[in-house]
């Protein structure tokens, strides 16, 4: 029996995994969950799976929630970032799925990686914010992280056994997302529903809107070169609209292994829970023979530019992945609201991160203030752009 602390409960990667908690409770079992502010679904998942502790990111939902409690419910109510990591650090779990979104997930991340729980890494922003940081402090903690995401988890299965000195490249599939047969042209004028239509995955707004720009690819980029310790030029990506091939390795022989599946997040999520185990589950299995042709393509940075401002800012590394993130997360947002448009995304970023002056080898601290920077300079790019 594993006890389990879900970071980001009530989001897309939250629910899937409380999904399959409930699904195996032979195997499973929820030690504390945290939120954002959505406290329907988190009174829901309390009464469901009775955790200890739980968080929320606000006081006055925190207040609600206990308002809205059993008065004899016992379990704990805690809010902010401190009582985020409290969560992430409740002694009774084994192991902690880190999946809120954005670099929110940092803190609380590190919390439960000092207090040396196994970490099922959802939140890549934790690795392309933190990356050294993140992984000197699993060392130092014997922790484990072992990915969610589907592409590294993919990469994690055919890496199972091998030597780092046998990889010769890594290449990360992408769907291409909602765009990819759109020219450049016609992204001028798509809009935010449009944006939100992935073709073949199901997830939280943020993530959708980084696929359909390629951020979320160049993301990816930064998380794999911290998660399987290997420089950018041994990382590849190709388009794979059929999101059948979830990622591949190619070893110095030649040799290449891909691990395919259906597009659904629930396997990955329980393989980071069973690790090194699997459990059956009632999913939908693969028929090739249905999925017909398998298409691979070489991505177009010159329509998606944010995957080349990803890679670049990777390179640079110290800040630069921290101030691109933090810069994302604000165009993003202000996309949403509709105050910027899609094309806006990469001119948005490009501008904040020519305005930084990278650190080298940041410490946490130097990330956080690089992050708090980005996101003014970001705010005040876009009202001059709207103004
Ligand atoms: P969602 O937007 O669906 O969910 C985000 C979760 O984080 C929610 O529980 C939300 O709470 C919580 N949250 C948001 N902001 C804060 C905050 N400031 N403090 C505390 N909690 C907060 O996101 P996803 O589940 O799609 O993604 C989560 C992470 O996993 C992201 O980093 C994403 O890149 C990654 N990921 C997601 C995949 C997917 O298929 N969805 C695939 C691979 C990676 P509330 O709703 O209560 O406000």
């Amino acid at each position: 029996m594993k006890k389990i602390t879900i970071l980001g409960s009530t989001g897309s990667i939250g629910c899937s995994a409380l999904d399959i908690i409930e699904k195996n409770p032979e195997h499973f079992k929820v030690a504390a969950l945290s939120a954002g502010g959505n406290i329907v679904r988190l009174k829901e998942q309390i009464e469901k799976f009775k955790p200890r502790i739980v968080a929320l990111a606000h006081k006055d939902s925190a207040l609600e929630l206990r308002g809205s409690l059993w008065a004899k419910s016992r379990v704990k109510i805690v809010y902010g970032i401190e009582g985020i990591q409290e969560a992430a650090s409740y002694h009774a779990a084994d192991m902690v799925i880190s999946a809120i979104s954005g670099s929110a997930g940092l803190l609380p991340t590190l919390a439960a990686i000092e207090a040396g729980k196994d970490i099922a890494l959802a939140n890549k922003e934790t690795m392309v914010l933190a990356g050294n940081v993140v992984t000197q402090m699993a060392v130092k903690n014997r922790v484990n992280i072992i990915p969610v995401d589907s592409e590294h988890s993919a990469i994690f299965q055919c890496l199972a056994g091998t030597k780092r000195e046998n990889i010769q490249r890594i290449i990360l599939t992408a769907s291409g997302g909602p765009f990819l047969n759109r020219s450049r042209n016609e992204l001028r004028n798509v809009t935010v529903k449009q944006t939100l239509h992935h073709p073949r995955w199901s997830m939280g707004k943020k993530i959708t809107i980084d696929s359909a720009s390629m951020m979320n690819k160049g993301l990816e980029i930064i998380e794999a070169k911290w998660l399987f310790n290997v420089a950018y030029e041994a990382i590849d990506v190709l388009v794979h609209p059929q999101s059948i091939v979830h990622s591949m390795v190619e070893f110095i022989d030649g040799a290449v292994l891909a691990q395919m599946g259906i597009p659904d997040m629930k396997i990955p999520i329980a393989y980071a829970l069973t690790y090194p185990e699997r459990i059956v589950n009632d999913l939908r299995k693969l028929d090739l023979v249905k999925s017909g042709h398998l298409e691979f393509y070489k991505p177009d940075i010159k329509k998606f530019p944010c995957l080349r401002i990803a890679i670049d800012a990777g390179i640079a590394g110290g800040t630069a992945p921290a101030v691109m993130n933090a810069a994302d997360e604000i165009a993003v947002h202000a996309f949403m609201q509709k105050k910027i448009r899609f094309i806006d995304l990469p001119i948005v970023i490009e501008k904040v991160l020519n305005l930084h002056q990278v650190i080298g080898n940041p410490a946490l601290e130097d990330i956080l203030q690089a992050d708090r920077w980005a996101r003014m300079q970001t705010e005040k790019i876009i009202e001059r752009m709207i103004s």
